[in-house]
């Protein structure tokens, strides 16, 4: 074996898999620019972290299951002039999410909330921070097959890993008492702990209707909205403008 394998080896072993597959390389480096030993030591600890932050973002990625690919980049605000580029950007630091504060876009169908939600969840992603989305139809089955399983604790400590969670299409359909109240445990264990963004068609004005005015619901609508940024967005819906135009 020789020395340079011998070296890879240990690196390798040290589980720094960056620095060992990319040693020759880096050596060629180092003797081309005729690096100082501190420069090299540097590149070798650079080459690893780099490689450990990308794992860390694709792996973040992989695990939030975002449904599609949206991305801020095309949204048309010339469409969508209910909510302004510069509002959207503000969102883009993410003090909301350092802040534990949510975000709900309310709006009638197709006028463009769960496509701002993926986008700004792909921009979280891209800075670091441990995202899922989730539609409210598949949290709340996952809710109450946690509940059934007498594991709902459990559920509620898997999910508060993220930093942010997007619920999407919330109020469209109809829940059972038990759903509503492991929505509420839900909501409960993220209040200024981390961030949701929720898609939703109704109006806060709907939503004691839509919880039955229930005094599980009441508290979730009043936590929801205590630290939360709302837009409300209309106009016309963007797939029928597709539909007429193109
Ligand atoms: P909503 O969630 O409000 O029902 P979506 O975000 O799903 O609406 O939008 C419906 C479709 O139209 C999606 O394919 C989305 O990408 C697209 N869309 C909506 N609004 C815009 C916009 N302003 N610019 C670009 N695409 C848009
Ligand atoms: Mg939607």
């Amino acid at each position: 074996m020789s020395l340079l394998e011998r070296t890879a080896t240990r690196y390798r072993g040290l589980r720094c898999s960056a620095i060992a597959a990319e040693l020759p390389d880096l050596l060629a480096r180092a003797e081309d620019n005729a690096m100082s030993y501190l420069a090299f030591a540097d590149l070798l600890a650079e080459q690893e972290q780099h490689s450990r932050d990308h794992k860390r973002l694709a792996g973040n990625r992989k695990r939030a299951k975002l449904p599609a690919d949206k991305r801020l980049e095309a949204f048309d605000y010339r469409h969508q002039t209910t909510i302004t580029k510069r509002q959207v950007n503000a969102l883009l630091d993410f003090g909301f999410i350092d802040n534990r504060e949510n975000l709900v876009f309310i709006g009638p169908p197709g006028v463009g909330k769960t496509h701002l939600a993926i986008g700004i969840a792909n921009k979280a992603l891209d800075a670091g921070y441990k995202v899922l989305f989730r539609s409210a139809l598949e949290l709340v089955e996952e809710l109450e097959i946690a509940e059934m399983k007498g594991e709902l604790k459990k559920k509620l400590a898997q999910l508060t890993r993220f930093d942010l969670l997007v619920i999407d299409e919330l109020g469209y359909l109809p829940m059972s008492r038990q759903a509503r109240y492991n929505l509420f445990q839900l909501v409960h264990s993220f209040y200024e702990y981390r961030s949701l963004i929720l898609t939703t068609n109704k109006d806060f004005t709907d939503w004691g209707e839509f919880f039955h005015n229930d005094n599980v619901a009441v508290p979730i609508i009043d936590r929801v909205i205590h630290h939360s940024n709302i837009f409300i967005l209309g106009g016309e819906s963007y797939r029928l403008k597709q539909k007429t135009t193109g």
